[in-house]
């Protein structure tokens, strides 16, 4: 029924991806959120009604206290006034800054989003220039980027959780908390405990009003390690392995510039295939690597699990057939010889399955570049474009392939990561669920004593298949 507006036909209904989304937003600004569906298989996880409760009420807090409301103008005179001593304020922040790549930076985004959510704070982004026009806006009515005018793009003089936890065992007292703080979230396996995922740092945080966050990781789990997050994040998600699925499409849709590339790309030489396989390759040491092995690689992990066809050594390739099954391959990687090498290995032979397989990789950038929006806006395209396959292989460990994964709702195969010319090993692994690993949980209980087990500990976190230290939600 059109003419009733509070009547959602089914149509409404798969577009909004099951009221993930909500209605109301001006199409024409972000084609890609009412279209997106028509790209990507529907996803078999609905949404929970709690998790719908709680995106709209998020919803409801930014644009209440987002930019250009009063109560953010009068939070931020507020906390800027009083940076060094406690105040308390209308609204509550949380300012995320960017580290590393562009998977890098989407996976802690997620990660921030829902910390923000668990703690009602307004989630503001430091997008600099390199990621403008990358996404559309997530929020109705308002806006996740900074202002400008912010105060809070500059982080010096700004305390450190890092004193502050140290000034907090030295005192034990919790008194003069600043109104910003700066927390580094991006461990390494070699950095003091930070305790985040503990009640008393919780306790200690949610005073201050305004956060600011820098991390590259998926720190998911630790919040859910957390005894107060814990029952929530359950209640919001009861399949706990499909947080990134579900933040990540609610999120991430591709600014109009985004999607047009996107959907012309997958119209001319994917939508037509019979099936769609996405090979991500990326190389972590190409000096030590040698292009050969990495090829072997993909070559023995798609050919042993029946990903792509072996070619036919005794017959060339022919035309001859009646309509052949296609297989389309999306390579995704810095390098073009990857492609260029796929590609001509099936264009020379036929396949034994007597399947055509094509061969398409977007862009080869050949260097990871950083600050740069032209680079960015090829990189988002290539996780978007092998989110949409059918079949995903991703090379262990990189956080842009387990962007590709969640938003698409796949469980990859993991390309053994490959340093040297080693190849004593399964060449991938097919992995249990489309969660991104978090590569440096906790190593301590929050009395201080060492984690020997964690799967012990916390049953609903297992190690993850690509990186025995990491782990996720399962
Ligand atoms: P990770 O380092 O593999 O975990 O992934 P990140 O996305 O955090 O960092 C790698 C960066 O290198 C990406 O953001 C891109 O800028 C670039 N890059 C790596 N692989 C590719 C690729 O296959 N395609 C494109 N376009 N860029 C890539």
């Amino acid at each position: 029924n059109d003419s009733n507006p509070h009547v959602v036909n089914l149509d409404d209904k798969d577009k909004l991806l099951g009221g993930l989304l909500t209605s109301g937003f001006d199409e024409a600004s972000c084609i890609s959120r009412m279209q997106s569906h028509l790209y990507r298989k529907a996803s078999p996880h609905k949404p929970s009604p709690y998790l719908i409760s709680k995106l709209r009420s998020y919803e409801e807090i930014h644009r209440r206290c987002g930019p250009n409301s009063r109560s953010y103008r009068k939070s931020m005179i507020k906390i800027e006034h009083s940076m060094n001593k406690g105040v308390a304020t209308m609204c509550k922040y949380l300012i995320w800054t960017s580290a590393n790549g562009l998977g890098n930076q989407m996976i802690d985004l997620v990660a921030t989003f829902l910390y923000a959510i668990l703690t009602d704070r307004v989630l503001l982004l430091k997008f600099g220039k390199d990621k403008h026009g990358l996404f559309c806006e997530p929020f109705l009515n308002s806006t996740w980027v900074l202002p400008e005018k912010s105060l809070f793009w500059d982080e010096k003089h700004i305390e450190t959780y890092q004193i502050l936890l140290e000034k907090d065992k030295a005192t034990n007292s919790t008194e003069d908390l600043p109104s910003v703080l700066f927390i580094n979230l991006q461990h390494t396996r070699t950095d003091p405990e930070k305790y985040f995922h503990c009640d008393h740092s919780q306790d200690i945080l949610q005073k201050i009003p305004l956060l600011i966050f820098q991390s590259d990781q998926y720190f998911v789990p630790s919040l859910f390690m957390n005894p107060f997050f814990k029952p929530e994040i359950t209640k919001m998600f009861p399949e706990k392995d499909i947080v990134f699925h579900q933040l990540g499409r609610y999120l991430f849709h591709p600014s109009n510039e985004a999607w047009e590339l996107i959907s012309k790309y997958y119209q001319a030489h994917l939508a037509k295939a019979d099936e769609r396989i996405g090979i991500q390759i990326r190389v972590f040491s190409p000096a030590t690597t040698p292009q050969q092995a990495i090829m072997d690689l993909v070559l023995s992990c798609t050919l042993k699990h029946k990903i792509l066809p072996e070619v036919d050594l005794q017959n060339s390739a022919s035309s001859g057939r009646k309509k052949q099954r296609v297989k389309a391959v999306l390579v995704a990687s810095l390098h073009r010889e990857y492609g260029d090498n796929l590609r001509a290995m099936y264009l020379k032979k036929q396949t034994v399955s007597g399947e055509v397989i094509q061969v398409y990789q977007p862009s080869h950038e050949e260097h990871q570049k950083s600050c740069d929006n032209k680079h960015n806006m090829k990189a988002w395209i290539d996780m978007y474009l092998l989110s949409l396959s059918d079949k995903l292989v991703t090379t262990s460990l990189s956080t842009f392939g387990y962007v590709a994964q969640g938003l698409g709702n796949l469980k990859p195969w993991l390309l053994y990561r490959l340093i040297d010319n080693n190849t004593s090993f399964p060449s991938c692994e097919h992995d249990f669920s489309s969660e991104p690993c978090y590569h440096v949980p906790p190593k301590h209980y929050c009395n201080g004593n060492l984690i020997k087990k964690f799967v012990y500990s916390f049953p609903n976190l297992r190690e993850c298949k690509d990186f025995s230290f990491g782990v996720k939600m399962v």
